[in-house]
């Protein structure tokens, strides 16, 4: 019979639909379809008597929102699951309990049937914000498609961490008409790099966007940044290296708060290793060496969809040639595709990290467990994977969000730690964050070299602190503490919480991207900029932090400068208000 009202308990994350869309733009139709969905358990559908497709209201105790409701392909009953994005984001717990990472995953929720319909991208952003948008300026792009075909070989994927560097893109004047070896992320972002695109510097008058050369708008760019008592720059994490430390430079010019997209990630790791240290690896190491992979709380098939073929599971080493030599664990609070090609899958309850690494250092230490099960594992699965760990050769734990997002967050990663150092007492084991955006280590990397502090950056008194939970964007956000934002290469509009996007509504933002987004909208400026690795040159940081060399494929739009020429710009105005 079905009920009016199920309880469930939500997590969201990264979806192969998601991630396709957002490159395509966050704007479309396409992205509002993939993203305004909740996916139920079948059986949940059948409580609450909606079909696929139909719509629920989802309530938590921090809002509440209506999605489509999409029957999972996997058994998770009373698990929900929201790809990441507005929508989920009005649900989530905004709380980041002093580390500067919401609670996005683990929120207990009712989930009712409704007649209602999802709000689109942009309603449910004036809903909220409680304010009128300006209308996007759609302009078609003329390519030239004249000349002689090309392939670029050894072309680097800027999507996510993985930085494959193993693509061919196929050109024929400045158009791109084919895109190899990539996956459907990939693809995506290279094949649909001209929709969507922003192709004039554009100032907000009178609730529109009028359009501008770059001197004004950078100019005017400089002037809010320089009259601000304490403004945020905060993005980075899609955009060269020689950007970011461009971006650090600006920070201390103007006494700025300076964050990257690592504190609404992996923020909760690297307070982890600041308490713990780490046990590294490349991923040429984890594909030639290791014999057991764990993927905990990450589901790589859709987040790193080339991950599991290139640097583990699936990947052809020189020591460990095929699938069959290796063993592969996977760890989640529901079934994943990923789950599905492993040798155990061990199902926790959500927001038991903590507790199940805590009982597997104690069997590893060999001291007793005196329960019959630890977040929902039976104790006897647990000794199975605790004894998969000792008797590896080489072990490798690969894990993302789905241990930075739950409760105990940096504890969490702290308790990880300390249970690869313990294996590392028997065995050889390594640990490695799946990070997300493609240089986002490198925002990490070139914020430590400069500053010795990775992110959460404050210049307010002239000179770096880090203070994550009080300088982290999202709290000065979510505190409305900072009085105007630059965002580079980032929405925070469509990924930060509500009560977060809603401040940041209220102060002049400025947003430099190459296509139009959410935080375009609340925005006072918006300067185009061409894509690293498409058609600019510059550097990244892969999740393991070797570095690359981004290369240029084709011409941006005719005008449209770097991320890196904007950014010294901008410096160079600055220093001319600052008379330096
Ligand atoms: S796995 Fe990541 S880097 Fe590799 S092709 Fe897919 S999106 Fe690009």
């Amino acid at each position: 019979m079905p009920t009016s009202k199920i309880n469930v308990t939500l997590v969201t994350g990264r979806s192969l639909d998601q991630g396709e869309a957002l490159d395509i733009g966050k704007i479309t139709e396409r992205y509002f379809k993939k993203v305004a969905v909740i996916e139920l358990d079948e059986e949940d559908l059948k409580k609450l008597g909606v079909t696929n497709g139909g719509t629920v209201e989802i309530k938590t105790a921090y809002g509440s929102v209506v999605a489509f409701a999409v029957k999972s392909r996997f058994k998770h009953q009373g698990v929900a699951f929201m790809p990441m994005g507005p929508w989920a984001n009005i649900v989530c717990d905004f709380n980041t309990y002093g580390s500067g990472m919401p609670t996005f995953k683990g929120v207990e929720a009712e989930v009712t049937a409704t007649e209602k319909q999802p709000l689109t991208t942009i309603n449910l952003l004036k809903e909220y914000c409680e304010i009128e948008l300006p209308s996007i300026i759609h302009e078609k792009i003329k390519v030239n498609e004249e000349g002689e075909e090309k392939v670029h070989e050894a072309v680097i994927c800027t999507f996510c961490g993985c930085l494959c560097d193993d693509l061919q893109v196929k050109v024929k004047g400045n158009k791109i008409i084919e895109v190899r070896r990539a996956c459907q992320l990939g693809r995506s972002k290279i094949l649909h790099r001209l929709e969507n695109r922003i192709l004039s510097p554009l100032i907000k008058e009178e609730e529109r966007f009028i359009k501008v050369d770059y001197d004004t708008a950078i100019k005017k760019t400089a002037e809010i940044l320089v009259n601000a008592s304490y403004p945020l720059l905060y993005g980075w994490s899609s955009t060269s290296t020689e950007t970011i430390r461009l971006g650090i430079e600006l920070a201390e010019l103007v006494g700025a708060a300076f964050d990257n997209t690592s504190v609404m990630c992996h923020g909760p790791t690297i307070l982890g290793v600041q308490e713990a240290g780490t046990v590294a690896a490349t991923l040429g190491k984890i594909r030639n060496y290791a014999d057991l992979i764990i993927y905990w709380g990450c589901n790589p098939v859709f987040a790193h969809p080339r991950h599991l073929a290139r640097y583990s599971a699936m990947a052809r080493g020189i020591y460990v040639k095929t699938r069959k030599e290796r063993k592969i664990v996977v760890v989640d609070v529901r079934e994943t595709p990923t789950a599905k090609i492993a040798d155990l899958f061990i199902k926790i309850k959500p927001n038991s990290d903590y507790e199940l690494i805590k009982a597997l250092r104690m069997i590893i230490n060999d001291l007793d467990v005196e329960v019959d099960e630890v977040g929902g594992v039976p104790l006897e699965k647990i000794y199975e994977l605790a004894d998969l760990m000792r008797s590896a050769k080489y072990g490798a734990l690969l894990f993302g969000l789905g241990v930075t997002m739950t409760k105990g967050k940096g504890r969490n990663i702290e308790e990880v730690i300390r249970l690869v150092q313990d294996l590392n007492n028997w065995t050889k084991f390594v640990l490695l964050p799946m990070r997300g955006h493609y240089n986002v280590v490198g925002a990490n990397m070139a914020s430590l070299w400069l500053t010795g502090f990775p992110y959460a950056l404050d210049f307010a008194r002239g000179y770096p602190r880090h203070n994550p939970g009080v300088t982290s964007a999202t709290e000065l956000l979510l505190n409305g503490e900072v009085d105007a934002a630059l965002i580079v290469a980032s929405d925070p509009a469509a990924h930060f919480p509500a009560v977060a996007v809603k401040n940041l509504a209220k102060i002049p933002v400025i947003t430099i991207d190459p296509k139009w987004n959410m935080t375009c909208l609340i925005s006072e400026i918006i300067i185009p900029s061409a894509y690293a690795g498409i058609e600019c040159e510059g550097s990244a940081y892969r999740m393991d932090k070797v570095v690359l060399h981004l290369k240029k494929i084709v011409d941006p739009p005719p005008g449209i400068l770097s991320d890196e020429a904007i950014l010294k710009r901008i410096i160079k105005e600055v220093k001319k208000l600052r008379r330096l």
